[in-house]
């Protein structure tokens, strides 16, 4: 007998037949005699239709209000999940974050989970139940709702496993596992039987949303056994992240390409050159509690030098107001200006540790097809550029070309 977490993504409850669906293949694994719990996520754009509501009320709106809002998808999808279940003759019960007690810090929004409470569900588990667990979503030390960004279910199932001690954690999605890069944008991505940890953090982390990245975090820090696989296939075993990177004995030198639309760059322009600049710049930006992605400074000329960093979309203007408010008198800087219009592409892979090349086969590729490269940053298992949004898809499409992701 074994414990099995098992996380439905939005499109996997999208209607209830999908939900009868889910209720099946759930009452297969107890069938065989193990212990489930179900995470779920809204029913597919259930959250993006709760956020445009708030949208119309507040163009900015109250985060804790938001929060309120947007937790509710999932409590509907748990309660379907868990009627499907009982309809199979099989016990279920459904749970929201707080009723689990799922603590979180109270970044409404963004919130981290501190600390899950197992002993409803270890109880209901050993009665025989299958729990139905919200994702997404959980309560801070003030009993206040909390979300846990988007695509945040992936956490939550990551996070119930390693609470639960649960033998594996399968995330059911959309697409039968982790492929070479987004099969949308490109067809010819391949599926990967099994890929390292880290380099699907890197994946994550560069923006490919079929984990969320604080989900991989929770996994190589509690050792999780995770599974992405197909919620509408029978059989296959989808991918497996690894821990050791000899389990997977012929590593490619680079494994995936990630991309990301949902970052914009900030530079401050005509900053003096001196020490304590980018403390001026980012410690108001952090205080504000946004995260920031690629730093930039440039050689300094004239005494003064120029500062880029990348923010999510959504806090562009938020981050653009606090540095115009605190920062540009302060420092002195020329001017302060944002652009929404970019995007990131990222090369990732293990190998690349031992193989120098990859960069300039990288920027020769983007050259070829006139592609222009606006910020670079790399990390020992990742190259990653901004270029301009509108060549996104052939940058990813090219460079999955050139690094032969598509042969077999
Ligand atoms: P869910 O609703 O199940 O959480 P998501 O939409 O969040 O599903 O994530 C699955 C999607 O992630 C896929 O449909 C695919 O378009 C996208 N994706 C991006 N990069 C990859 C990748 N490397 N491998 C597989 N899917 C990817
Ligand atoms: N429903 C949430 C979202 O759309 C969480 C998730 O799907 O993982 O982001
Ligand atoms: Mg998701």
């Amino acid at each position: 007998m074994a414990l099995i977490v098992q996380k439905y993504g939005g499109t996997s409850v999208a209607n209830p037949e999908r939900i009868r669906n889910v209720a099946r293949r759930v009452a297969r694994y107890k069938a065989m005699g193990h212990q489930v719990v179900v995470v779920v996520s809204a029913m597919s754009g259930e959250t993006n239709k709760l956020i445009s509501l708030a949208k119309e009320l507040m163009a900015e709106p109250d985060p804790r209000e938001l929060d309120m809002i947007i937790s509710t998808g999932e409590q509907v999808t748990i309660g379907l999940t868990a009627l499907a279940l009982i309809e199979l003759g099989i016990k279920a019960k459904s749970y929201t974050g707080a009723q689990v007690k799922i603590l979180t810090d109270d970044a409404y929004t963004k919130a981290r989970i501190l600390n899950i409470d197992k002993h409803k569900l270890k109880a209901d588990l050993d009665a025989g139940y299958v729990c139905v667990v919200a994702g997404f979503q959980g309560e801070d030390a003030n009993g206040n709702i909390t979300t846990l960004g988007r695509g945040g279910s992936d956490t939550t199932g990551v996070a119930l496993a390693a609470a639960l001690g649960a033998d594996e954690c399968q995330i059911y999605t959309d697409v039968d596992g982790v492929y070479t890069t987004d099969p949308r944008v490109v067809p010819e991505a391949r599926r990967l039987k099994s890929i390292t940890f880290e380099e699907m953090l890197e994946l994550a982390s560069q923006g490919s949303k079929v984990l969320q990245i604080r989900s991989v975090e929770f996994a190589g820090k509690y050792k999780v056994k995770l599974r992405v696989l197909s919620s509408f296939e029978e059989e296959g075993d989808g991918t497996l992240i690894t821990f050791e990177e000899e389990e997977n004995m012929e590593q490619p030198i680079i494994s995936g390409i990630a991309f990301n639309r949902d970052e914009a760059k900030i530079t401050v322009l005509g900053v003096p050159d001196k020490p304590g600049i980018a403390y001026q710049i980012l410690g108001p930006i952090a205080d504000a509690n946004i995260d920031v992605d690629m730093i930039i400074q440039n050689t300094g000329a004239d005494g003064t030098t120029d500062f880029t960093f990348t923010v999510h979309k959504n806090e562009m203007n938020k981050a653009l107001n606090i540095l115009r408010d605190k920062a540009q008198s302060h420092i002195g800087a020329r001017e302060i200006s944002g652009d929404d219009k970019i995007a990131k592409v990222s090369v990732v892979g293990v190998g690349m540790r031992s193989h120098v090349g990859i960069a300039s086969q990288m920027f020769r590729t983007l050259a070829e097809e006139g592609i222009n490269i606006r910020m670079i940053s790399t990390s020992e298992i990742k190259i990653a550029v901004v270029v301009d949004e509108k060549y996104l898809e052939l940058a990813v499409r090219v460079l999955h070309k050139a690094f032969e992701l598509d042969a077999a």
